[in-house]
C-alpha cells in the first residue's frame, strides 16, 4: 500500500515531521487504500514562512500572468479528470460518473472561471473622492472538508491566488489523495514556489495551527459549524479575517399551485445528490397540508430511481457514506427522527446490514414537526424530512424556522410567484423551480451557515482588501 510521507511547500515535496500516519478508506468496502504521515505544527510555520516569502513578488504580478497560471492549472485538472474522478470515487465513495463530472468537473471550471473574472476585475476605481484599490490580504490559510474536497480547496486556492494572496492548504484527513494531485498539477504548471502550501494533518493539530497562526492574514474554511466555530476562536487572537461556509438544513417550498410532478422527484434529488452529504441539500420539503399524500406517493414513485451501489456501477446513483462514523451519525438521526415520532414513508433502517461498506439506503419522513431533531440539525445523510404547512405564512417561517441559512428553493406555477417567496427565505441561494446548479453564482451562508461568499466575482471580492488612497 502506498504511503505518502511528505507535504508540499515552497515548490517541494518535504518530509512530514508529524508522528500520525492517517490511514485513508474507501468507504464502499472498508479497505485501506493508502496512508498519509501526518503534518505537525512545525510544518504548517515552514509553509507559511514559504508563503509570506512568496507573497510580495506573487502580489506583484499582473492579473494576466495570474490568469495564465490559472488557466494552465484548469487545463491540468482537466487533463487528468479520470485519475482524479477515481481518487475521489475511492476516497469518499461517490459514484464515478458524479466524481467526472462534478468532483473533478467543478474544480477545473473554478480555475478557470477565476482566470477569466480576474483578466477584466477592476482592482482599482474612484469612489467618494478616493481611489479605491483592491489588494489581497497576503497569506491565505485553506481548511477544506471531505465531501467535495477537491471542490472546496478550488474554490478557496483559485480565487485566493487569482486575487494575488499565497495560500496553505489543508485538505480533510479523510480524503487527501486528491490535494495530492493538485499540487502535482500546480508544479507542473510552473506557479513560483510558496504561493501554494499543502499540509496534511488533523484539525485539532493542522487545522487549529493554521487558525491560530500569526502568519496567516485570512482563514477560509468549510465544514461542520462546530469547527467552524472553533477556527473563529482562534483566529480571533490575531484579529484575521475569517470566512466560513457551514452546515445547513435548507428548505424545499413548495407552493399550492407547484407541479408536483416535476417538484417532488427534483426535491428528492436536491436532497439526496452526493448521498446527501451536501452543505446545500435542501434536505426539509415543505408542502401543502391539503397536498401531503399525493406528495408522498410521488416521491417513493421517484425514490426507486436512486440505486444505491458500488461506485463504480453504472447504474448507481447514491454510493455508500463518506465513512463508517458517517453511517453510524446519520442511522443515529434516523433512529431519533423515528423514536420523535416522525412517521416513515420510505427506508427508515436504522443499523448497518453485515455487507461491507458505508451504505445506507435513502429515507422519507413525513409529518417532521419542529420540535424533532431531524427538523433541525444536518444530517449529511439521503434523509428528506416533509414538513406540512396550512398557509403560504406558514411555509416561509417553518422555511426560516432554522439556525441555518445555507440554501433554500421555492416550486410555483410562475416563477413570479416563486421569486417572491424566495425573497422571503433568508439564506444566501435559493433556486426556483427547474432552475439548474450554477457552479459561478455567489455562494455562502445568513445566519450559522458562516460568513462571506464563495465563487465568482463574489469568490475573488473574498480574498480582497479595500483601500483607499486619498488626494
Ligand atoms: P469537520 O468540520 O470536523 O471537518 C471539516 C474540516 O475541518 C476538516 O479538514 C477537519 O479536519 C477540520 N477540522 C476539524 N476540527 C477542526 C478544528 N478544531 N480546527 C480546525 N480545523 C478543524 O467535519 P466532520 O468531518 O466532523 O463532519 C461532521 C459533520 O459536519 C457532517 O456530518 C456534516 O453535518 C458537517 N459537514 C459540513 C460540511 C459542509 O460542507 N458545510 C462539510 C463536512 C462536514 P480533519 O481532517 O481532522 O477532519
Amino acid at each position: 500500500m502506498k504511503r505518502y510521507d511528505s507535504h508540499y511547500a515552497n515548490g517541494a515535496w518535504m518530509p512530514s515531521t508529524g508522528t500520525a500516519v492517517l490511514p485513508v478508506t474507501d468507504p464502499a468496502t472498508d479497505e485501506v487504500i493508502a496512508e498519509v504521515v501526518s503534518g505537525s505544527a512545525s510544518d504548517v510555520d515552514r509553509a507559511v514562512a514559504a508563503a509570506r516569502e512568496a507573497f510580495p513578488a506573487w502580489s506583484a504580478t499582473s492579473a494576466e500572468e495570474r490568469a495564465a497560471y490559472l488557466g494552465a492549472i484548469a487545463q491540468g485538472l482537466v487533463d487528468r479528470t479520470e485519475e482524479i474522478a477515481i481518487t475521489i470515487s475511492r476516497e469518499m465513495g461517490s459514484p464515478m460518473w458524479f466524481s467526472r463530472m462534478v468532483q473533478a468537473g467543478l474544480p477545473a471550471n473554478s480555475f478557470a472561471k477565476a482566470a477569466e473574472i480576474v483578466s477584466t476585475f477592476a482592482f482599482e476605481s474612484e469612489r467618494h473622492g478616493a481611489r479605491i484599490v483592491r489588494e489581497p490580504y497576503g497569506v491565505v490559510g485553506a481548511i477544506a472538508p471531505w465531501n467535495y474536497p477537491l471542490h472546496q480547496i478550488a474554490l478557496k486556492v483559485a480565487y485566493a491566488i487569482a486575487a494575488g494572496n499565497t495560500v496553505v492548504v489543508k485538505p480533510s484527513e479523510t480524503t487527501p489523495l486528491n490535494a495530492i494531485a493538485l499540487a502535482e498539477i500546480i508544479d507542473a504548471a510552473g506557479l513560483p514556489p510558496g504561493v501554494f502550501n499543502l499540509v496534511f494533518g488533523t484539525g485539532p493539530e493542522v487545522g487549529e495551527a493554521i487558525a491560530g497562526h500569526p502568519g496567516i492574514d485570512l482563514v477560509s474554511f468549510t465544514g461542520s459549524t462546530r469547527a467552524g466555530r472553533r477556527v473563529g476562536e482562534l483566529a480571533s487572537a490575531t484579529v484575521k479575517r475569517v470566512a466560513l461556509e457551514l452546515g445547513g438544513k435548507s428548505p424545499n417550498v413548495v407552493l399550492d399551485d407547484a407541479d408536483l410532478t416535476l417538484a417532488v422527484p427534483a426535491a428528492l434529488q436536491a436532497a439526496w445528490i452526493n448521498s446527501g452529504q451536501t452543505c446545500s441539500a435542501l434536505t426539509r420539503l415543505i408542502v401543502p397540508r391539503s397536498k401531503l399524500a399525493e406528495v408522498e406517493t410521488i416521491a417513493v414513485e421517484a425514490a426507486a430511481a436512486f440505486t444505491v451501489g458500488a461506485p463504480q456501477e453504472e447504474t448507481t446513483v447514491l454510493g455508500p457514506l463518506s465513512s463508517r462514523a458517517q453511517q453510524e451519525r446519520v442511522l443515529g438521526f434516523v433512529r431519533k427522527g423515528i423514536d420523535e415520532g416522525a412517521r416513515v414513508v420510505l427506508g427508515g433502517e436504522t443499523e448497518p446490514d453485515d455487507t461491507p461498506g458505508a451504505y445506507v439506503r435513502p429515507t422519507i419522513f413525513s409529518d417532521v414537526t419542529r420540535e424533532m431533531t431531524i427538523h433541525r440539525e444536518e444530517i449529511f445523510g439521503p434523509v428528506l424530512a416533509i414538513e406540512p404547512y396550512d398557509t403560504e405564512e406558514e411555509a416561509v417561517e417553518l422555511a426560516n424556522d432554522t439556525i441555518y441559512g445555507l440554501a433554500g428553493g421555492v416550486w410555483a406555477a410562475t416563477p413570479e410567484r416563486a421569486r417572491e417567496v424566495a425573497r422571503r427565505i433568508r439564506a444566501g441561494q435559493v433556486s426556483i423551480n427547474e432552475a439548474e446548479f450554477n457552479a459561478d453564482a455567489p455562494f455562502g451562508g445568513y445566519k450559522q451557515s458562516g460568513v462571506g461568499r464563495e465563487a465568482g466575482e463574489f469568490g475573488l471580492e473574498e480574498f480582497l482588501e479595500i483601500k483607499a488612497i486619498i488626494g
